[in-house]
């Protein structure tokens, strides 16, 4: 246990989830709890064997995920972000309870059309992703980003502890975002076959472009709690299973501090 003010000067780890149900459990592992709220934004601070951590509760979306993230980096100025949470499987190789460690996210739900005239209809299979969607400002040029990579050495920690977690596989791979749930297999199988995501959800690739501003290493660990290519829907202890494997990286990463 390192007294405070070795605890103070340490930058602390801030672990994002987006609903309750994906935080509780990293929370409740944490010593000397404080709430904070910041608008609708709820953080936890606390310690993890003596190092400073702050649990963020993003909640759900791109535009929430954005906010919090920013909140997080300007009130705590975290060293690490590990975003962490729910997903479903786009990868037909993957079930529900494996863990994908996102080695980059995009923004999956942004589109362009060709030009139709009235009465030609809506083309959905034709809409085309914005190849560069993910605007940033970087040492005063507007950079443009088609996707965030992870930082490899937070990819790698992450992977290095896969055999701690008795639920499911652990693998590296894309993460679709978007402020959607998509069910239609064939779009899934679009997606996959396009973009090659393994997994969607509704946050990473938002928190991800914050980080990358401010140039703190960033990753994802996301869990499928549900994937239409086996027919296997929402599991919520998925996403406690997957805070528990979080932890395991959490004190790797604390251990190497
Ligand atoms: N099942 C919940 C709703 C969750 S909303 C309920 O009924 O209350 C979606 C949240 O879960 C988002 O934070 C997103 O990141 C995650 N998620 C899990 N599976 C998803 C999927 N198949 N598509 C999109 N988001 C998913």
């Amino acid at each position: 246990m390192q007294n405070l003010d070795q605890v103070s000067c340490l930058k602390p780890i801030l672990v994002q989830g987006a609903m309750d149900v994906e935080i509780e459990t990293l929370v409740a592992a944490l010593a000397d709890v404080q709430m904070k709220t910041f608008g609708s934004w709820t953080f936890w601070e606390g310690q993890i064997n003596g190092y400073p951590i702050v649990i963020s509760r993003t909640e759900i979306g791109l535009a929430n995920a954005a906010a919090s993230t920013t909140l997080g980096i300007e009130h705590y100025r975290p060293g690490f972000i590990i975003n962490q949470g729910t997903a479903g499987g786009h990868d037909p190789e993957l079930f529900r309870g494996d863990i994908v460690v996102g080695e980059s996210s995009f923004n999956m739900g942004s589109y362009k059309t060709e030009f139709k005239a009235k009465g030609q209809g809506i083309h959905p299979a034709s809409w085309q992703n914005f190849d560069m969607t993910m605007y940033l400002r970087e040492n005063g040029e507007v950079v443009k980003h088609n996707h965030f990579k992870a930082d490899p050495a937070l990819v790698e920690l992450a992977m290095s502890m896969a055999h701690t977690y008795e639920n499911g596989k652990v693998v590296t791979g894309v993460i679709g975002t978007g402020d959607e749930w998509n069910r239609e297999v064939d779009r899934i199988n679009w997606f996959h076959d396009n973009f090659n995501t393994a997994i969607e959800e509704m946050e990473t690739s938002a928190a991800a472009m914050v980080a990358q501003a401010y140039h703190i290493p960033f990753v994802s660990i996301r869990v499928l709690s549900n994937t239409d290519q086996h027919a296997q829907e929402f599991e919520p202890q998925t996403a406690i299973d997957c805070q528990y494997f979080v932890l395991n990286v959490l004190r790797k990463l604390i251990s190497q501090q």
